[in-house]
């Protein structure tokens, strides 16, 4: 992992004022007398640095650019700007940050994201504008922070000014993270995936004797399946109170009752090879989904794991309906970081259960596409995830 990147407002490389006044030179001037600062020492950083600061504006006057430094390697980075707790109280501060460009008729076109940035209630704390892929070799704005003072607030408030900081979450100079599977003895997560076998018949075998008994978008009860349910054979116990370890590092953001699944776990993992619907593979941040686990919860909320680390044990649905076994799978959106009991849409999966056989097979069929075009935008096949990122 390399370090954060900062732009200083005092650093002409990367940090540029533009003045918005076609061509009004007294404007200009004026405008300009506007700016203050005052330093401000760091004591994470052990650096004193200045903040600048001006009154916010009904129109466009002023903007200000933060340039990622050329040479950054691309990968997946946090960007935060620091807000001091004085001169700097505008409810609307506005900043557009550059994460792609791409080209139409010849054209080079920026895709933007805007972030209107609540300044009042944040007082001398890094506050994250967003997390965004960027690859410099598209060209020199990629990665850009660019902020204004227009905010249209009357009378006017102030507005305070970076530093900007972009802070790699992973970069594709690194050594490529690693994921195991959720289940099987260390040795047997530690060789070579899958298995390579099956077992009754169809069903894939993971590792050791674990197998899936109900593969990536299989279609039964609960609609499309969203993972895999890792199971191992014999009676329905027989994997009742097994150790389920984390596929990978990463940060649990979700350790609890989850309605009918019982208890569930969610860890963010920054950096993993992912396979796009589209057939694209790119390296990003995923969600793994640990369901059904028992009351020993071993891990919690915020808590940064380990690939390996123990954080349960295989236990049962709330309702007990299915018996024992792992629901594990893996999300490529920030659904499970918002939604982490997340299920595809189960009014429909109704609907369509009790319409089944009936005599409207169009409707059957149309609401059966709409639950597969809702898993795969947001979850890929963990068995295809693990044999991609085991390395
Ligand atoms: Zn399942």
């Amino acid at each position: 992992m390399t370090q954060p990147v900062y732009v200083f407002n005092d650093d002409a490389r990367y940090f540029v004022v533009n003045y918005h006044t076609l061509g009004d030179q007294d404007k200009k001037a004026h405008l300009a007398t506007l700016w203050k600062t005052f330093n401000r020492y760091d004591p994470a950083l052990g650096q004193t640095y200045k903040i600048w600061y001006r009154p916010t504006s009904p129109e466009l006057e002023v903007s200000v650019d933060y340039l990622l430094p050329p040479k950054s390697p691309a990968g997946r980075y946090r960007i935060e700007t620091f807000i001091p707790a004085k001169n700097s109280n505008s409810r609307k501060a506005i900043f557009s940050i550059t994460h792609n460009l791409y080209q139409v008729n010849g054209q080079t076109n920026e895709e933007n994201a805007l972030v209107v940035v609540d300044m009042l209630d944040l007082k001398d704390v890094w506050h994250t504008l967003g997390e965004f892929y960027l690859d410099p070799s598209l060209g020199a704005a990629i990665g850009r922070v660019r902020q204004y003072d227009l905010s249209l607030e009357d009378p006017p408030v102030e507005v305070s000014f970076g530093p900007v900081r972009w802070v790699p979450l992973f970069t594709l100079t690194g050594k490529r993270a690693r994921f195991d599977s959720p289940v099987g003895t260390l040795p047997e997560r530690n060789a070579s995936f899958p298995a390579g076998r099956v077992i009754f018949g169809k069903y894939p075998i993971w590792v050791g004797s674990w197998f899936d008994a109900n593969p990536f978008l299989t279609w039964y009860f609960n609609g499309y399946h969203t993972g895999s349910d890792l199971n191992l054979p014999g009676s329905s116990q027989a994997d009742q109170g097994k150790e389920i370890f984390s596929i990978g590092d990463g940060t649990v953001t979700y350790a609890g009752k989850a309605g009918t699944w019982g208890n569930i776990i969610v860890i963010e993992h920054p950096d993993a090879l992912v396979r796009l619907p589209d057939g694209r593979s790119r390296r990003q941040k995923v969600y793994s989904r640990y369901g059904h686990v028992d009351d020993r919860i071993q891990v919690r909320r915020g808590q940064e794991v380990s690939r390996g680390t123990l954080v349960g044990y295989i236990g049962l649905a709330a309702n007990a309906t299915a018996g024992w076994h792992l629901h594990f799978d893996i999300c490529y959106t920030d659904l499970l970081g918002t939604r982490p009991s997340h299920w595809p849409n189960m009014e429909i999966i109704r609907a369509i259960r009790m319409s089944a056989g009936s005599n409207n097979p169009r409707a059957y069929e149309g609401s059966k596409a709409a639950i597969m075009r809702e898993v795969v935008s947001n979850y890929v096949d963990p068995f295809r995830f693990i044999q991609d990122n085991h390395g």
